[in-house]
């Protein structure tokens, strides 16, 4: 069956803050824009970011663009490359701004300026006093964002495909994206969107562990269609977990919670942070707060009956400092914990968060792969931005308030690289067929209905295989036993059939797509997690427990055909100042 064709200027798949961004740029220099979302786009999980969007405005402590990107390359553990950073610490400021005359909500302070909080890794002055870099509104500031950007995206006349699937990448003969396969949640129905330039803003991949932070929607699906198309992905070992979800659920309970003042105690009632990182204390960066959690719990200090968690308390700050700046975590825990957390401490455990790796972009958005000769190639027509790619800014940890300014300001930049793309290009070009049988053949490979293996089983399955093998602490043996039963799913997915209970067949047939990728995406992350025989960032090694940058200060790629690692060198020049050389990452 040859599937029905539309034709774009650009295809972004992804509504989130990245995408929508992106075509808020093309729709506002009258490209034809489709923004492909499986979602109601206002249902991305940018809408459930919390603490806020980091720019150096200075409004609430003495601040410049320079000591972010010192805090941002410190954070990254010298693994981020530094042009990016110091173009997306500089952008961050007009970033805000363009926000804020967009329509934002951000709280304000009493001179009527925007609100700034304290967040982790941030200081004042390259690692003096700490910094209150992050713009907030109150603990709602990705609703107040995505909602504002869908809005001026319906204004500038975007075209809109909700709860449409993204099924795979098409191809010319020449390996130019041309666009995507498609599938209409609804009816079942195949479509195909043919365009000059795609860009993926597809998100993370939280769902690859069982306790997360993430919707149910993140499944990586626009990295694994990357994979298919023959891109590798990045740096996939650096998983970000947040020190404090909710124990045993997941729910994230913000940076801003202890940027307001809260602090962690373990079940002697201390204040444990204060012995790992003297200065930062309970903002230190969210590795070695994760760490410190994992490590009090590990040696017999947690708290509750099983001492499997710590306790957030916030008591102290007063029920006005409670409602004003922290809302939604008190709705929260009344919600989901039955307890309110103006009289209560919270039970916090690190839960999986933020893909730090992804699929590699310049500066420009635009997808580069090193090719045989180790120089590095663009791949015409082909975009990534937001978390699902990998710039890199984050490098093995990203600073809480960078995702949300990443998307944003990278978003951007992609929208405007591919009105000049497409100027340059205004012709479709033809699209190679057999790339379209192959999409195709992904859907009719799930049309196997009846009894045998439960796809939900299998999902399940792998995402306690991620959580005991490649979690904050990592060990050899383990990730390697991790592999083989990663291969142990991947053998066994075939004999997967959906329910034969048509109601629900569409929707299933996408768990089933969903799962497929979130196999390749584990795969990525435990075989680069097993080569990096250092701890550097999230990565932390059991068996290599240092940092080693005259081995390892590289970036991964993952490949999956062979599923082979290759690495490609840090980019360390910045654009306009003096590079940020390594250092003890000490907070
Ligand atoms: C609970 C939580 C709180 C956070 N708080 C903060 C914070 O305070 N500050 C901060 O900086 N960062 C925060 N982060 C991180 C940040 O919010 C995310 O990294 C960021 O919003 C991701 O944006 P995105 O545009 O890349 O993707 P998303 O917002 O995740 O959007 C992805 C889009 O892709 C679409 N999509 C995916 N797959 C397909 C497919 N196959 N077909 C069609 N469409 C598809 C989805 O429908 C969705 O529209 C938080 C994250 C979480 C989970």
């Amino acid at each position: 069956m040859t599937p029905p064709r539309r034709h774009f200027d650009a295809l972004i798949l992804g509504a989130g803050g990245a995408g929508l961004n992106a075509a808020l740029q093309l729709a506002n220099a009258d490209l034809r824009v489709a923004v492909v979302s499986k979602v109601f786009p206002t249902r991305s999980h940018t809408v459930a970011a919390q603490g806020g969007v980091n720019a150096a405005l200075a409004n609430a402590l003495p601040d410049n663009w320079h000591w972010h990107m010192f805090d941002t390359v410190k954070g990254s553990d010298y693994l981020g490359d530094q042009d990016a950073i110091e173009f997306m610490c500089r952008q961050a400021i007009p970033t805000v701004y363009e926000l804020e005359h967009n329509g934002v909500p951000f709280s304000r302070l009493d001179d009527g300026r925007i609100y700034q909080r304290a967040f982790g890794g941030m200081t004042q002055a390259f690692g003096g006093a700490q910094a209150a870099r992050t713009c907030a509104a109150a603990d709602r500031t990705g609703h107040a964002i995505l909602h504002t950007l869908y809005q001026q995206n319906i204004r500038a006349k975007t075209h809109f495909f909700d709860e449409y699937f993204g099924v795979d990448l098409v191809r010319d003969d020449e390996g130019a994206i041309l666009g995507a396969l498609v599938l209409e949640i609804e009816t079942g129905e195949p479509l195909l969107i043919e365009a000059k330039a795609t860009l993926i803003a597809s998100g993370g991949c939280g769902q690859l562990f069982r306790t997360t932070t993430n919707a149910h929607i993140n499944t990586g699906d626009g990295m694994a269609m990357a994979l298919r198309a023959g891109i590798p992905l990045q740096d996939m070992e650096f998983f970000q977990f947040h020190p404090t979800g909710i124990a045993g659920k997941g729910m994230l309970i913000t940076e801003g919670a202890r940027g307001e003042g809260g602090y962690l105690i373990n079940g002697k009632g201390e204040r444990f942070m204060e012995h790992y990182a003297p200065n930062a204390k309970d903002l230190a960066s969210r590795d070695v707060v994760s760490r410190s959690i994992a490590s009090e719990i590990r040696d017999g200090r947690g708290c509750g009956l099983d001492k499997d968690h710590v306790l957030l308390k916030l008591d102290h700050l007063g029920p006005d400092v409670v409602a004003k700046r922290l809302p939604g975590i008190r709705d929260l825990c009344r919600t989901f914990l039955h307890i309110d957390p103006v009289d209560r401490p919270i039970p916090v455990f690190p839960t999986a968060h933020y893909v730090m790796g992804g699929i590699p972009t310049d500066r420009f958005g635009r997808v580069v792969t090193p090719v045989k000769t180790g120089a590095e190639e663009v791949i015409p027509g082909f975009y990534a931005a937001g978390e699902c790619a990998c710039v890199s800014v984050h490098g093995a940890n990203r600073l809480g308030g960078n995702s949300l300014l990443d998307i944003l300001v990278f978003g951007r930049a992609a929208g405007q690289d591919i009105i000049k793309y497409v100027h340059d290009h205004p012709h479709h070009r033809p699209m190679n067929e057999a790339s379209v049988e192959q999409a195709m053949a992904r859907l009719t490979r799930w049309e196997r209905r009846g009894d045998g293996l439960d796809v939900a089983v299998l999902k399940v399955e792998l995402k306690k295989v991620m959580e005991d093998h490649c979690s904050v602490f990592r060990i050899e043996d383990v990730m390697r036993e991790g592999v083989a039963q990663i291969k142990g799913i991947r053998g066994r997915l075939p004999e997967a059939r959906l329910k034969d209970h048509s109601r629900v067949f569409n929707t299933a047939r996408i768990e089933a797509l969903e799962l497929e990728n979130l196999l390749d995406i584990a795969m990525a992350t435990m075989l680069s997690a097993e080569a990096r025989q250092e701890s550097r960032g999230a990565h932390s090694r059991i068996d290599y427990p240092e940092r080693d940058d005259a081995n390892w200060m590289k970036h991964s790629l993952y490949r999956l055909e062979g599923d082979h690692l290759e690495w490609k060198p840090v980019r360390t020049k910045p654009l306009s100042v003096e590079t940020f050389p390594p250092k003890p990452r000490v907070y």
